[in-house]
């Protein structure tokens, strides 16, 4: 029988206590520490997921949008995310810890070609439930190829996240791609775009081979963890 959950390495269940997340405060201008992002576990089934503890970063998109390279550049961590990649761990939720912070959580990625129904409604429950119900999802990287931005399915994952309002982030990918001129174009048009289906939301061009785009890209999920820790601190007496 498949097992749901999986741990690995030195994390063990009994981490996932509610923690205050430890982000640098607001006046030393540092973010969150991507390099130490550790893969934690996998989980199959939103029944199966841990309690709610950590701040969690999700990371979304249609197959083929650069979201292992996005998050690999961003972790500077050659392989880190093709571990989501490997065979039996693509219709899985993976967790990467980023020490007692966070957590980035890899989404499987969707829009793959002839994929069986089966699997496309496992996608939807799994995927749908998690970033509509999951308390500590802080926030959603959405990333989308920046050459043809916000696809059917883009539109029906923030469908999903619409009633609970949650921030999300679009990293316009592979922007070296495009012109100077016709990538900022794009990423007005994509602003606009975006507004019009989901108010909570942001945008911003990047690119995992030039390397462009990461400082903004950190700034957003730091800002994200540091709200997090806000509304868990009780309110300072009198
Ligand atoms: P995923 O399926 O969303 O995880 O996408 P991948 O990260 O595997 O990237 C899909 C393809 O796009 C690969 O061939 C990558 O090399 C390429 N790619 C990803 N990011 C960039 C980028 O910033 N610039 C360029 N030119 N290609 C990229």
């Amino acid at each position: 029988m498949k097992k749901d959950v999986k741990t690995k390495g030195t994390r063990k269940p009994a981490d996932f206590t509610v923690a205050t997340p430890r982000v640098a405060s607001s006046g030393s201008g540092k973010g969150l520490n991507l390099t130490s992002a550790a893969y934690a576990l996998s989980v199959h089934d939103n029944a199966k997921l841990p309690p709610p503890g950590m701040p969690e970063i999700a990371f979304a998109g249609r197959s083929n949008a650069g979201k292992s390279s996005a998050i690999n550049t961003l972790t500077g961590r050659k392989r880190l995310a093709f571990a989501s990649k490997t065979p039996g761990r693509t219709q899985l939720l993976n967790f990467f810890a980023l020490g007692d912070t966070a957590y980035l959580v890899d989404l499987p990625g969707y829009g793959y070609a002839g994929v069986p129904l089966e699997v496309r409604k496992h996608w939807e429950s799994l995927v749908g439930q998690y970033v509509a119900e999951r308390a500590s999802l802080a926030g959603v990287m959405l990333m989308m190829d920046a050459r043809h931005p916000l696809t059917p399915l883009d539109h029906e994952l923030l469908a999903w996240l619409a009633p609970s309002e949650r921030p999300v982030h679009v990293l316009l990918t592979k922007s070296d791609k495009l012109s100077k001129q016709v990538s900022q174009r794009t990423l007005q048009q994509a602003r606009v775009g975006l507004a019009r289906i989901y108010a909570n939301s942001t945008v911003q061009l990047f690119s995992s081979t030039k390397r462009e785009g990461l400082s903004e890209a950190v700034a957003k999920m730091t800002e994200w963890v540091r709200d997090a820790a806000k509304n868990k601190t009780p309110p300072k007496g009198e």
